[in-house]
């Protein structure tokens, strides 16, 4: 299955996102075709290498394809302008020239420092997305954001550089664990959330199948959250406008991520951010009654843990609050968030924004309530 990103600004960048099984078989001819290059420099974390990245390259350069393998160990703590460094003095070490291209072979993480890499490499050299994580397939390999965290927060150094091609091959899930299934599972409940409200009734009563990795149902995740994503990106790619929406449980979820020091994994950080932002939103009387009480049940039902990090009281509040005014979301002093109105539907509008401004004091109060 194809879906194509139409970028509504810049045509000439739009690309396609290949989804289904046995597509690394096929990678050799994909490159040729969508991403030529004298050299590709294939970067890839350490849990991925030997998984999926010792095959994948031997079978690119059994196809005649010149590829330089450039590892980093795995984890959010290592997407970092010192990982972004490594990977370009390595491939300047290795003279890699204007005319190579970068492979992003792994989860978001990768995906983000390769992604970055490539913008920067050079002024800037051409990339293909393989995502390798159900959270990347669906959601970070999508929209060519790229970038590194800093001790400040995350992704706050980046670009925006869109990959040539995306190619999802769902056999690359059989490796992964299931609490990372479950955090990818948390962003395609934000896309229910956020824009279909059938796809999120869906996904509330496919849970077993989904669990169970049952390949005809995984897939159907994949394609139609692809879709939302794809239809929100091509029209706002630089996040001018409704774009916003996808950051829906972001700003809490940011602060939590960073809060429990990246030990929780990004999605798992999300749904517990998307569980206390729908209860502002009903609070703030932006929501349907009902809406957080809905979310929190379809992600509580993929095993995912809603409970704040950093401890109860006012020293765990305070830490949340406190990453929440570092993140780019923030703006003139007011924590912004993107709100939903009901499952399927969210807040905003183009004269208005897609981003509603909340009382610190407001926010306390949903966190402190927990
Ligand atoms: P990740 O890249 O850390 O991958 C999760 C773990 O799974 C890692 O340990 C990785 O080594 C391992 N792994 C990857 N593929 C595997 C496989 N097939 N089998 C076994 N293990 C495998 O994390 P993630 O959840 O994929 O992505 C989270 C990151 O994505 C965050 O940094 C987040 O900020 C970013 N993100 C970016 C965007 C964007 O638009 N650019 C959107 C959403 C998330």
């Amino acid at each position: 299955m194809t879906i194509r990103v139409p970028l509504a600004q810049r045509r000439d960048d739009s690309y396609d996102i290949l989804i289904g099984r046995g597509l690394f078989a096929d990678l050799p001819a994909l490159l040729r075709r969508h991403c030529p290059a004298h050299a590709y420099a294939l970067v890839t974390d350490s849990h991925v290498e030997p998984l999926h990245a010792a095959p994948l390259t031997a079978r690119l350069r059994g196809a005649g394809l010149s590829v330089e393998v450039l590892g980093f160990p795995a984890g959010e703590r290592h997407k970092t302008r010192d990982t972004w460094a490594a990977i370009s003095d390595r491939m300047l070490a290795a003279h890699l020239g204007r005319d190579c291209a970068v492979i992003a072979l792994g989860g978001g993480v990768v995906g983000d420092v390769a992604g970055f890499v490539a913008a920067t490499y050079l002024r800037g050299v051409p990339y293909v997305q393989v995502p390798t994580t159900l959270l990347a397939m669906i959601d970070a390999s999508i929209g060519g954001k790229t970038g590194v965290d800093t001790s400040a927060g995350k992704n706050l150094i980046g670009a925006f550089h869109q990959p040539r091609l995306v190619v999802a091959d769902l056999d690359a899930l059989d490796t992964l664990p299931p609490a990372h299934v479950a955090a990818g599972m948390a962003e395609a409940v934000k896309h229910g959330a956020i824009a279909d409200a059938a796809y999120f009734a869906f996904l509330d009563a496919e849970r077993e199948p989904i669990r169970r990795r049952d390949a005809p149902t995984l897939e159907r995740v994949v394609a139609r959250s692809v879709e939302i994503k794809a239809q929100v990106v091509a029209g706002d790619e630089r996040e001018a406008g409704r774009r916003a929406v996808l950051n829906f449980g972001h700003t809490i979820g940011h602060a939590v991520e960073a809060v429990s020091r990246f030990e929780m994994l990004h999605g798992e950080a999300i749904a517990v951010g998307m569980a206390h932002e729908a209860r502002l939103a009903e609070r703030l009387g932006i929501a349907e009654p009902g809406t957080a009480a809905r979310i929190a049940g379809t992600l509580a039902g993929y095993g995912l843990s809603l409970e704040l990090p950093g401890g109860a009281g006012a020293a765990g509040t305070n830490a949340l609050l406190d990453a929440m005014r570092q993140d780019k979301k923030a703006r003139g002093g007011a924590i912004r968030f993107a709100l939903p109105t009901r499952v399927g539907a969210m807040q905003g509008g183009e004269t208005q924004g897609w981003t509603v401004a909340a009382n610190e004091a407001v926010v306390r109060e949903i966190l402190d309530a927990h």
